[in-house]
């Protein structure tokens, strides 16, 4: 049993995303917070970590991103 009595922000969920401008997989983790005083949620904008699409959730921090396979439209500018 691990003790977490931390206010700071915890995973309060995760889904994969696939980038609707190029085709990459990656994971979003998204933050929520305990203490009434953190868990006020507002939007939270996160990129596409290979292209910089901006995309949005609603969450107390900005969330984590990892990407899990790359972009399929064979570009390479990120905006
Ligand atoms: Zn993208």
């Amino acid at each position: 049993m691990s003790q977490q009595d931390s206010a700071g922000p915890f995973e309060k969920g995760r889904y994969k995303e696939t980038c609707g401008a190029c085709g990459a997989i990656f994971e979003v983790i998204v933050l929520g917070g305990r203490m009434a005083k953190t868990s006020r949620e507002e939007r939270e904008d996160y990129a596409c970590p290979e292209c910089g699409h901006t995309y949005h959730c609603r969450g107390t921090a900005p969330p984590r991103v990892t990407l899990l396979s790359g972009r399929t439209d064979g570009g390479t500018s990120v905006s």
